[in-house]
């Protein structure tokens, strides 16, 4: 960026230079900090991941020039400490690592946009740790004067013999460095809390930022301290004789600096797993079902944990769980560009340092790297499953309930998933039995294939709503799977598309032989005239504009009424309320009466009473309703009435 320009003082003077050479345009070089404050993130928060990350890659960066013998000294307990003084009105990242002298302070603070992550990564590629280095970006220092009125870098240099520095700016672009007196090897940075950020100077405001940025820095992050209980050490006893215990403070580490994903999947346990889980979600109560480690050092780096949580009927409150972080140092909780939709129902970790952070979301979709973390988590997810479904499949299809919609999402989203997901996602029955659909096919196609060559899969939500059909269908020697859960009218859909001559038919959405109609009608025991004359009195006790009345010749033992939806209709409005619908409510709500023209007690309808038969009717109809579930409110309230009076 051009504002940036007038930062370093030789260019400064060549800018000053062309514009007396002008003379018009004057070139304000301090609007640089407004443009910083404003744009650099709009998170200011950011400033405190920013420093403390700093901090903890001047540690890094000494241990690998100690581990290659280019740092003699000793190492000490390295560590980061962020200092709260309310009083002052200053905050404190400070560390023990590298430190800077005077000129490493112009070489990586005074030439904005120069990054010194860049260059140390690039010289020491490829040695121990130096792939831990996390800021790349040149610019998260300044993002200090986001919060702070003033800065000051105080340090000492690492080298033997070095002079301690300060370097201090109140955000103009002038700047002071000075000696000063300095024991410590490292760095403090201090900043002065400007009025208009003075949250930053709150404890609790501080301690969340801490927790949520650094939980798994990997060098100890202290920030105050906390109460712990230990053995008096002087061995006082209470009045029973136990050693007293006594409070003593401690400083407060926050941070694991191991995290279970960065370590071999060889070195962890089930509990081991387990316990992560709890760490990162720790309102969280139910365990997860399994877990996939990821790490992969080719093309890309990419470590983490995803684990698969039991899904529950309300999948968005479970959305946007997995954490993304880029060295240990927690990025975002908001992966949706990165991982492929269906993903983001997963929970746990991804760390990646080749996921581009500081860009836009639009970018960070087009970025090829990114790309291939999504298609390779994407197979990985599908490789995991499939394993599963191969090693132990009724362990397998005992956790297929809550695996359902995942992995119908899944190969509703992504054609890469669903053709690796043929081979284990599930159809169950209502005996409670899996198959896969290639077996479920082979094993219904005998008896289930109509007369134009169509296999029929016959399908409930739940076998107690509709109990009747689904025993009537058994009695025809066929086969009812349970299909339940908010993707099945999609996954319907899918499967219906990809196989041409199979279809998938809700249980009451005909009657049984019309479902799979195999042969021509049965010849119907009513005539013409027969019929008209019970449509008129069947229509007389129903809502004509919900329910049609119909007369088909079914099997003597079918039941007398039945209810009907076309499996058309009612997929539309399924679709109405899943939303995806622009008719929304142009489909009112229908149903079919349909009675049996076969059934002895529909045939005997015909010599009974005027007032006996309307009667009947009115309870031959009531009962199928009340068999779907559709009888209610008043209609119910009558029905019982009658029905108890009938008790004699
Ligand atoms: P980046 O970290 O992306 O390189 P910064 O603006 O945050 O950009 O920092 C610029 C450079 O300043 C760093 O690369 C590093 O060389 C130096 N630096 C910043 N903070 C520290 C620190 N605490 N100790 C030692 N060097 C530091």
């Amino acid at each position: 960026m051009s504002v940036f320009y007038g930062w370093h003082k030789d260019c400064l003077i060549e800018e000053q230079k062309n514009i007396m050479k002008t003379g018009q345009i004057h070139v304000q070089t301090e609007n640089i900090f407004p443009i910083i404050k404003k744009f650099l993130y709009s998170d200011h928060e950011i400033f405190l991941r920013e420093l403390v990350s700093n901090a903890v890659d001047a540690s890094q960066k000494l241990k690998v020039l100690s581990s290659n013998g280019e740092f003699k000294g000793e190492l000490g307990d390295l560590k980061v400490e962020v200092i709260l003084d309310e009083k002052k009105k200053t905050l404190t990242i400070r560390d023990n690592g590298i430190g800077m002298s005077a000129d490493e302070i112009d070489k990586y603070i005074n030439q904005i946009a120069f990054s010194g992550a860049e260059e140390f990564v690039q010289q020491y590629k490829g040695k121990e740790g130096a792939d831990q280095i996390i800021g790349h970006f040149g610019l998260g220092f300044y993002s200090a004067f986001m919060v702070a009125e003033k800065v000051q870098i105080r340090t000492l240099s690492r080298h033997e013999g070095a002079k301690a520095v300060q370097w201090e700016s109140n955000g103009s672009p002038e700047y002071t460095i000075e000696e000063i007196e300095k024991e410590t090897r490292g760095t403090d940075i201090v900043l002065f809390i400007s009025k208009e950020s003075k949250e930053f100077l709150e404890k609790n405001r501080i301690q969340g930022i801490i927790d949520k940025y650094c939980k798994f820095l990997p060098i100890p992050v202290v920030f105050g301290t906390k109460t712990e209980y230990i053995d008096s050490p002087e061995g006082e006893k209470d009045d029973k004789g136990n050693v007293k215990r006594v409070a003593i403070e401690v400083p407060n580490q926050v941070n694991n600096t191991q995290p279970a994903w960065t370590k071999a999947p060889a070195d962890l346990k089930e509990e081991d797993y387990d316990g992560f889980y709890r760490e990162l979600y720790p309102m969280t109560f139910e365990k997860p079902m399994f877990h996939i480690h990821l790490n992969v050092d080719y093309p890309f780096n990419l470590t983490g944990i995803l684990y698969f949580p039991k899904l529950k009927e309300n999948i968005e409150v479970q959305r946007n769980k997995i954490n993304l972080y880029s060295n240990q140092v927690f990025i975002t909780d908001s992966v949706g560009e990165i991982v492929p939709e269906f993903l983001t129902l997963l929970h746990g970790v991804i760390d990646s340092p080749d996921i581009p952070l500081n860009v836009s979301r639009s970018y960070l979709q087009a970025d090829g790297n990114v790309k291939k973390i999504s298609a390779h988590i994407t197979k990985k997810v599908a490789d995991k499953l499939a394993e599963m479904f191969k090693k132990d499949r009724s362990d397998f299809e005992s956790k297929w309930q809550d695996l359902q919609i995942f992995v119908q999402y899944g190969m509703l989203s992504e054609d890469k998933f669903a053709e690796k997901a043929k081979g284990f996602s599930l159809i169950k029955n209502t005996d409670g039995k899996h198959f896969t659909l290639e077996e479920y096919k082979d094993a219904i196609s005998a008896l289930q294939t109509d007369k134009e060559g169509n296999t029929i899969v016959l399908y409930c939500n739940r076998l107690d709503e509709h109990f009747a059909q689904v025993k009537k269908a058994k009695e025809r020697g066929y086969d009812v799977i349970e299909l339940d859960g908010p993707l099945a009218p999609h996954w319907i859909g899918k499967l219906e598309q990809e196989n041409e001559k199979l279809k998938f038919a809700r249980i009451d959405s005909d009657s049984i032989d019309k479902l799979i109609k195999k042969e021509d009608d049965l010849p119907s025991k009513l005539s013409k005239e027969e019929e008209e004359k019970l449509k008129t009195s069947f229509e007389s006790v129903v809502n004509k504009e919900k329910y049609s009345v119909q007369f088909e010749s079914m099997a003597e033992t079918d039941s007398p009424v039945i209810i009907t939806q076309p499996e058309f209709i009612r997929r539309m409005m399924e679709q109405q309320r899943l939303g995806g619908n622009s008719f929304y409510g142009a489909f009112p709500e229908m149903y079919n009466v349909v009675v049996n023209a076969n059934h002895p007690k529909i045939v005997q309808l015909l010599g009974k009473e005027d007032a006996i038969r309307q009667e009947q009717i009115k309870n031959l109809t009531d009962l199928a309703l009340l068999s779907n579930g559709l009888l209610k409110g008043e209609a119910l309230h009558q029905f019982i009435e009658r029905s108890v009076e009938q008790i004699g």
